[in-house]
C-alpha cells in the first residue's frame, strides 16, 4: 500500500523533518516489483533507516522504505557459514544474531546504525573491518526495468567507504545480501586499532573472543558517539581523505601533529577530524549546527536546523580546510 504525505520525522534524519508525497513499505520482493512497474515513470528513491542521508528538500517522487526481513543459513562448509539476509534487517541485529551463534567476521561493525541493504552502499567499515571482507554477493532490482540481478563482490566495485552503488545512485534497489562468516575454527580477531586493545585490557580479558571484541567496541562507541535517537547526526559527515605520500610529507612538515595512517606504498589516509579541529571548527555553532563535542567528524543538529543550513555549514568547513590545509574533504553522507 502507498502511504500519502508520509513524514520521516521519526527516522534518523539528522533531526531534519521531511515529507514524501508517496511512500511504499517494501515487505517482499514481488510487491516491490509490482510497485516499480506501476511507478516506472516517476523518480524512485530508496531508504533504509535514513541514518546516512541529509534531506535538503521534500521527496516528490516515490520513496521506498525497505522492510524485507529474514536471515537464512544457506550452508556450512569448510569452517564457514553462508548467510542470506533481507535488506530490511537492521545491521546491528544481524551482528547480534551472529555473535549469539558464534559466527565471526562482522563483530567490529557492531552498533553501526542502519539496514543490511544500505550497508554495501558505502561499504560500511569500522575498526579495520569493512563489509566487503565478508560479503560474497547481493541481489538487486534494476529500478528502470524491474529485473533482478545478482552482483558478485567484484561487481560491487568496493573501495574505502565506496561502491558501484554509491557511484550510481538510484539505479538499483538491494533486496538481500549474502555473507561468508567464520565458524570457531576459522575465527580471526581484528584488534589492530589501539583503542580496542586498550579497552580489552581494561576489561581484563587475556583471551578475547569475537563476543568480547564486540562488547569492547560497543562500549567504545557508546562513550564516543551521539545516539541519533537523542541528537540528530549521520555519523561521520566527511570521509577521511587519501593523499599521496609526497603530499603527506609536505603537510606533515607544516603540521607536525597531523594524524595519518599509511595505506600502501603510495597513499596515506589523513584524519579528517584532526584537519577540522586544526582549522578551529571544534566549538563553532552556526544556525543551530555544530560538531559533536567528543567527535569533530560528526555534525549535530542542536534543534531546528534545516537540511540546507547543515549543508551550508559543511560546505564552509570544506572550503576552510581546502584553504588552510590544501586538502579536499568529501562528503560521506548522501545529500538528497
Ligand atoms: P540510509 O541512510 O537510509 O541510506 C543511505 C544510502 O543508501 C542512500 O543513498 C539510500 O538511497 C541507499 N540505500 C538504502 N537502502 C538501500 C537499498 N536497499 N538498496 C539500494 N540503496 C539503498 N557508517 C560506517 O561505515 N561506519 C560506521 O562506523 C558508522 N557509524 C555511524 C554511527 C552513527 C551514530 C550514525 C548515525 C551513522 C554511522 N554510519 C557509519 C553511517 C550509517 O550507519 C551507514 O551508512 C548505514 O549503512 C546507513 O544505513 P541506513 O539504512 O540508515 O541507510
Ligand atoms: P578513532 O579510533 O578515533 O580513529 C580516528 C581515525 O583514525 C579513524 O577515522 C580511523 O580510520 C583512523 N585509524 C585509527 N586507528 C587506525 C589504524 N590502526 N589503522 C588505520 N586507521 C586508523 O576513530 P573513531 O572516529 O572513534 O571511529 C572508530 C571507527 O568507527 C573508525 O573505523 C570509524 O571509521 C568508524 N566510524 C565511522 C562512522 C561513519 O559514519 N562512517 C562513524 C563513527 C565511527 P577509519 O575511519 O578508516 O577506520
Amino acid at each position: 500500500m502507498i502511504k500519502k504525505n508520509f513524514s520521516l520525522k521519526n527516522h534518523n534524519t539528522l533531526g531534519v523533518v521531511v515529507q514524501a508525497n508517496d511512500c511504499f513499505f517494501a515487505h517482499d520482493l514481488y510487491s516491490l516489483q509490482r510497485v516499480l512497474h506501476v511507478y516506472s515513470k516517476k523518480k524512485v528513491q530508496v531508504i533504509g533507516s535514513g541514518s546516512n542521508i541529509l534531506f535538503t528538500k521534500n521527496i516528490t517522487g516515490l520513496l521506498i522504505k525497505m522492510h524485507i526481513k529474514g536471515i537464512y543459513v544457506l550452508k556450512k562448509q569448510a569452517g564457514y557459514v553462508y548467510l542470506k539476509v533481507g535488506a530490511g534487517v537492521l545491521w546491528h541485529d544481524l551482528v547480534c544474531f551472529c555473535l549469539y551463534r558464534n559466527y565471526g567476521g562482522i563483530e567490529n561493525l557492531i552498533l553501526i546504525p542502519g539496514t543490511v541493504g544500505a550497508a554495501p552502499i558505502q561499504n560500511i567499515g569500522a575498526y579495520g573491518v569493512s563489509l566487503s571482507d565478508t560479503m560474497v554477493a547481493l541481489t538487486a532490482i534494476h529500478i528502470e526495468s524491474g529485473r533482478l540481478k545478482i552482483f558478485s563482490k567484484a561487481a560491487c566495485d568496493f573501495g574505502y567507504r565506496q561502491s558501484f552503488f554509491k557511484k550510481n545512485q538510484s539505479q538499483y534497489i538491494i533486496t538481500d545480501v549474502t555473507f561468508r562468516l567464520t565458524l570457531p575454527i576459522k575465527h580471526q580477531l581484528h584488534t589492530q586499532y589501539g583503542i580496542i586493545q586498550h579497552t580489552l585490557n581494561q576489561m581484563s580479558l587475556q583471551n578475547p573472543t569475537i563476543q568480547s571484541v564486540g562488547n569492547a567496541i560497543m562500549h567504545i562507541r557508546k562513550t564516543k558517539l551521539p545516539d541519533p535517537q537523542k541528537i540528530g547526526n549521520v555519523g561521520s559527515f566527511f570521509q577521511n581523505p587519501m593523499v599521496s605520500q609526497k603530499k603527506y610529507r609536505r603537510l606533515k612538515k607544516k603540521n607536525p601533529n597531523l594524524i595519518a595512517y599509511a595505506i600502501d606504498a603510495q597513499h596515506v589516509k589523513l584524519s579528517a577530524a584532526w584537519l577540522i579541529e586544526a582549522c578551529g571548527w571544534k566549538k563553532k555553532v552556526v544556525n543551530k549546527v555544530g560538531l559533536y563535542d567528543k567527535h569533530a567528524l560528526v555534525l549535530v543538529n542542536h534543534g531546528g536546523a534545516t537540511g540546507k543550513s547543515i549543508k551550508a555549514f559543511a560546505q564552509t568547513i570544506q572550503e576552510d580546510v581546502k584553504k588552510k590545509m590544501t586538502v579536499d574533504l568529501k562528503f560521506e553522507v548522501n545529500i538528497w
